[in-house]
């Protein structure tokens, strides 16, 4: 049987733990089904790294343009010209990933604030998809989200992993959720399985973050622990089950979202990209 056409939406594929076989990790990924990646921007260099893995796969591969909060003390006002250049480029698809991370605090609440307050401006101003990140910060990350209203039906909040009520007040607000595999972590994947219960069919994207997150109901396990887009479809089974849906249906949804979404289409190919497009596999399938 032909794996389920799949659309891994946060992919953080420029980072260097791939650096040593990021050939087979794409091919491995094609083989599970993975007929695209969105892979995330997480720096103004990191971004221009994902530009460039597009260039090379612009078959299977899209990027977002943005600045973590992580990394929001080096963001400075002067670096925006270059996010909106970032931006220009046809083969980005979104502004992010950006947002509030008050659990880890790396970079300032106040900095993380004002590096997302500008990158939520540049979006609005540029017309573009905005891809989320907020941990323990949902008040004033829904707030600032807010404040551009026109922005909301066009931002997904990517690895949610709140509760019922915040995922209500996303919803409500017109946010998209992407789900990673948070949902197969029996320790903490309860609220977020409940809450996956509630996205509408409409909203529901699917992604692995990886290298972070592996699924933890993987088996065998491997050795490097590191997560890769090969595992989308451990995901997909545990969303389907959890929301009572045959999982190639849930794969037919999220994928159909995913491009609805970052608006692309795959079927530019090149010498580096000897993969089938993402039109031809959607076709077959
Ligand atoms: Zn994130």
């Amino acid at each position: 049987m032909q794996p389920c056409a799949l659309i891994d939406i946060g992919i953080n594929l420029a980072h260097d733990s791939y650096d040593r076989d990021r050939v087979e990790v794409i091919a491995r990924a094609r083989a599970a089904g993975i007929v695209a990646m969105i892979v995330t921007g997480s720096t103004l260099a990191d971004s221009a790294r994902a530009l460039a893995l597009c260039r090379q796969w612009p078959g299977i591969l899209r990027a977002t343009a943005g600045v973590h909060p992580h990394h929001a003390t080096g963001f400075q006002a002067a670096d925006c010209a270059r996010l909106v250049e970032l931006y220009a480029d046809p083969m980005t698809v979104a502004a992010g990933e950006c947002g509030l991370d008050y659990y880890r605090n790396y970079s300032p609440p106040a900095e993380q604030r004002r590096a997302f307050a500008w990158q939520l401006g540049l979006a609005a101003e540029h017309g573009m998809p905005l891809f989320l990140h907020q941990r323990q910060a949902h008040a004033d990350f829904m707030a600032m989200l807010r404040e551009h209203p026109a922005l909301l039906a066009r931002a997904v909040l990517h690895c949610f992993t709140g509760d019922a009520a915040e995922l209500e007040d996303c919803l409500a607000a017109g946010l998209s959720i992407g789900v990673t595999g948070w949902i197969c972590d029996e320790r903490r994947g309860q609220a977020l399985g409940d809450a996956v219960v509630r996205i509408p069919d409409e909203r529901l994207m699917l992604e692995t973050d990886g290298p972070y997150l592996l699924p933890r109901t993987l088996q065998p396990k491997p050795a490097h622990r590191r997560n890769e887009p090969m595992y989308l479809p451990v995901i997909l089974e545990a969303v389907a089950a959890r929301r009572g849906q045959p999982p190639a249906q849930v794969a037919a949804l999220t994928t159909a979202n995913a491009q609805r979404f970052f608006g692309f289409t795959l079927s530019q190919s090149s010498p580096a990209d000897d993969g089938a497009s993402l039109n031809d596999i959607i076709k077959i399938s």
